[in-house]
């Protein structure tokens, strides 16, 4: 048999091994070292950032932001189902509920035409997540949360890199989560970046990213000593990740670049099958920019899902499927989700798989698993 093709391996751009052996050898190895701040410094003039800080994961700047938004026991976020669960975690650390919103069925994002009747006098924030890294509908969004008082915060875990009507993701709400861990486009294995874009929160992010301390105006010589000033934890990654970092943002056009050449030979080869109706494939609206994050396809139902999973499978090549709606899981359930609430969100996250997707995946790789797909709906992709 050929050789199992994998759903993801982290790229290596090339420079990984040299910049962390300088990292190792400057003896710099803590945070907001050289290579730290040549990840901040590359992440803001890209991106147009106000501020971006190096975290240890999204995660952490999830929480961070749940901390920054000031959230509080009763305090209500209004967030996808339809997502990982570190969006929802973050506001459930702080005593706050997550309300879910049922998702858009043609990208999948946050529904925004459903947002202002879940409002109420207890929302403070919208908490938006950018699937696939294809942007929310961030102006009525942001529209709404203008009327009604609210902070945004944009989970871009999977956005870094693409962009709504010419705007990162990431800079455009109050505050911007981005991941890089290994199974995203740019990854230093875990890691990740709070982007601050409201002078509101500057100083402190600074503050509750280095445990509740002013230690980043210390160095900076701007205290003659730090102290405890607020609540924190210890966000800011080792100077050795950040180095394996930079050579990933260092080539993050050449990524990007693969990672269309590769989803695009996906979307002609299956055209085929999406034109039967067979399966459809994801939508990009035309004011979005595509980082290329995953190449999804939604199949009709569950049991058909189920099966071409198995089928790929014994074909060498793997597939998976994506959340559980976390409004059905356990926890959601117990914070008063009801399955049968969102109909969106239950039925296209039992549609959906994720093909393999990574930078060195091959045309002959991608012809292979289209071809796979093709013999289990009885339908001969396209050759590209
Ligand atoms: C990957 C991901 C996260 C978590 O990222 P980490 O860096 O692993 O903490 C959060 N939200 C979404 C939408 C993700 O895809």
């Amino acid at each position: 048999m050929e050789k199992r093709i994998q759903f993801n391996r982290p790229c290596i751009a090339g420079n990984e091994l040299e910049y962390v052996m300088q990292a190792v050898r400057s003896g710099h190895t803590c945070g907001d070292g050289p290579f730290s701040k040549r990840c901040q410094a590359f992440l803001e003039e890209r991106f147009g950032a106000r501020k971006a800080l190096l975290t240890t994961s999204c995660t952490s700047a999830l929480e961070m932001a749940g901390l920054l938004c000031g959230l509080e026991a009763g305090d209500e976020v209004i967030m996808p189902s339809f997502t990982f669960v570190s969006t929802a975690n973050a506001v459930v650390l702080r005593g706050a509920r997550p309300v879910f919103v049922d998702i858009r069925p043609d990208t999948l994002n946050l529904d925004e035409r459903l947002i202002e009747q879940a409002i109420t006098p207890r929302t403070k924030a919208i908490w938006t997540v950018h699937y696939a890294g294809v942007a929310c509908e961030m102006d009525e969004i942001l529209a709404i949360a203008r009327r009604h008082s609210l902070q945004v915060v944009e989970d871009a875990a999977q956005g870094v890199n693409a962009s709504y009507k010419g705007r990162w993701l990431g800079t455009i709400g109050d505050l911007g989560c981005y991941s890089f861990h290994e199974t995203k486009n740019f990854s230093s294995g875990e890691g990740g970046a709070l982007i601050v874009n409201s002078a509101e929160f500057e100083k402190r992010a600074e503050i509750i990213r280095e445990k509740g301390t002013n230690r980043s105006q210390f160095l900076r010589g701007q205290v003659d000593k730090y102290s405890w000033v607020d609540v924190g934890s210890s966000y800011v990654p080792s100077d050795v990740l950040a180095a394996g970092l930079l050579a990933q943002l260092e080539w993050m056009d050449r990524i990007t670049t693969q990672r269309g050449e590769i989803s695009g030979w996906y979307s002609i080869m299956l055209a085929p099958l999406a034109d039967r109706g067979l399966l459809r494939l994801p939508t990009v609206p035309d004011h979005c920019v595509n980082n290329f994050h995953m190449f999804y396809a939604l199949a009709a139902d569950l049991a058909e899902r189920t099966a071409l999973i198995e089928h790929l499978k014994r074909g060498g090549i793997t597939a998976t499927f994506h959340y559980v709606p976390l409004h059905t899981s356990a926890v959601g359930q117990s914070l008063g989700g009801r399955p049968g609430t969102l109909p969106v969100t239950e039925q296209l996250s039992e549609r959906l798989f994720r093909l393999p997707m990574y930078f060195d995946l091959s045309q002959r790789d991608v012809f292979r698993i289209s071809g796979e797909i093709g013999r289990f709906y009885g339908v001969q992709p396209a050759r590209s």
